[in-house]
């Protein structure tokens, strides 16, 4: 089986030298892809290799960069963002990847803005990730004094120059175009979708800016082709994933494995399977804001399209689990609680209605729940569904409590009959 992203790893997780990623064909692509083929070329191969982004939205990134303006008809300059602010509750793939090869995510982001023809770049990270801050800064350093960024690339006369920009802190700040308006010095809050960021994003020029494990993707498709990419994968969907797993199962972590792995597969082999004495009573496929899934849905594959056809979202394609010894609303809660403090205030169904939704199951879990408190709850996820609000955060927090209220209802109704949580 082969593993393009972690290939070279090193036990210890120290990252890759340059010298050590050149070892294993590291910068090749982007030799190929300067000294051989032209930026409209690059764009071609990376719409026929149909990789989905990797952050949770699962968007072409292919086709996200032809929907950059003619290169004529609007001149530089332009920008390519790595989206690293990684902070969904049970997501850490993307950690992995820039602290054991910063190298690879910079080839991939070198090659993304020769294709848009991009002359700054810029990795968003998150704050508390101040290792891979550190390998980032290290490996951005060695590319400079390689000359594979600055001026004249490779002798190719293309040139990029790339910065690290740490985030003040806000999970909003992974929406793209929050993600801008951070970098332009403002508050975080989202735009509207229209323009696009890809038509006018950072200073209103236009801005690609993909996940960190999609840039990842990048050098291997450049290099290899894309024939050889979709032979990674066990479906439709081509490629490998960096999948991952947290919860009561004996080993939790993340692995690169074929896209389409089966969710069984990762958590009973991969994972180890559940703790002694625990059963699995359902899990979060995609991270923590999708829908949860059951024990029946373990044969399910793990890609974007099976995923969504069993009613729930790929996401971040890194696992929650949650055990029969947990509390479901308990469980909720606590995500719930992560959203409230993470919204960003600026349409009032969020702003209201996610303090509102963590107020309620407070009280559940306290004891103090109504008669009435799930119907209550239930209207909430309607206020909140998709397009009734201004972006995505709110409809994504309603995922697990709507799921959760469908599934695990006996649950709810337990807290308020018992006057307890039943789990404490
Ligand atoms: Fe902000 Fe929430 Fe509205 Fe998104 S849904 S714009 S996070 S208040």
């Amino acid at each position: 089986m082969e593993k393009p992203l972690t290939k070279g790893f090193r036990p210890d997780g120290r990252p890759l030298t340059i010298k050590e990623y050149k070892k294993i064909g590291g910068y090749e692509a982007l030799t190929k892809a300067l000294k051989t083929m032209t930026p409209d070329e690059v764009l071609s191969t990376m719409r026929d290799a149909t990789l989905k982004g990797r952050g949770g939205a699962g968007f072409p990134a292919g086709i996200k960069w032809e929907g950059v303006p003619d290169k004529d008809f609007l001149k530089s300059p332009r920008y390519v963002i790595a989206d690293a602010d990684e902070m969904e509750p049970g997501a850490f793939k993307d950690r992995w990847l820039m602290e054991a090869n910063p190298h690879q995510m910079i080839e991939g982001m070198i090659i993304a803005a020769y294709a848009i023809q991009a002359e700054f770049s810029f990795i968003f990270i998150r704050w508390e990730y101040t290792e891979a801050q550190k390998c980032l800064r290290f490996a951005i350093g060695e590319a400079y004094g390689n000359n594979l960024l600055g001026n004249n690339i490779l002798d190719s006369g293309f040139r990029l120059d790339m910065h690290v920009h740490v985030s003040a802190g806000r999970y909003i700040c992974g929406e793209g175009t929050a993600m801008v308006e951070a970098l332009e010095g403002k508050r975080a809050i989202p735009r509207s979708k229209s323009p696009r960021i890809v038509e006018s994003g950072l200073w209103g020029r236009p801005t690609v800016e993909n996940n960190t494990e999609t840039f990842c993707n990048v050098p291997h498709i450049i290099k290899n082709g894309v024939d050889w990419y979709k032979s990674l994968s066990l479906s439709d969907e081509p490629g490998t994933k960096i999948y991952g797993v947290s919860g009561k199962v004996k080993r939790p972590g993340a692995w690169e494995l074929p896209l389409g792995t089966t969710a069984r597969e990762i958590i009973e082999e991969h994972a180890g399977g559940m703790w002694d004495g625990h059963e699995l009573k359902g899990f979060l496929p995609g991270g923590a804001s999708t829908d949860f899934l059951t024990s029946e849905h373990l044969d399910i594959k793990m890609d974007f399209e099976s995923v969504q056809n069993a009613g729930s979202r790929f996401g971040t394609g890194t696992m929650i689990i949650l055990d029969d010894k947990t509390c479901p609303v308990g469980m909720v809660h606590n995500l719930e609680h992560f959203f409230t403090h993470e919204s960003c205030g600026w349409c009032t169904p969020c702003r209201d209605g996610l303090p509102w939704t963590t107020m309620i199951l407070k009280a559940l879990e306290d004891g103090e729940g109504r008669t009435g408190d799930l119907e209550q709850l239930k209207a909430l996820t309607k206020m909140m569904a998709p397009h009734h609000t201004f972006c995505a955060l709110a409809p994504g927090a309603m995922e697990p409590l709507e799921s959760a209220l469908k599934l695990f209802r006996e649950d709810f109704e337990r807290h308020i009959s018992e006057k307890k949580c039943p789990w404490r």
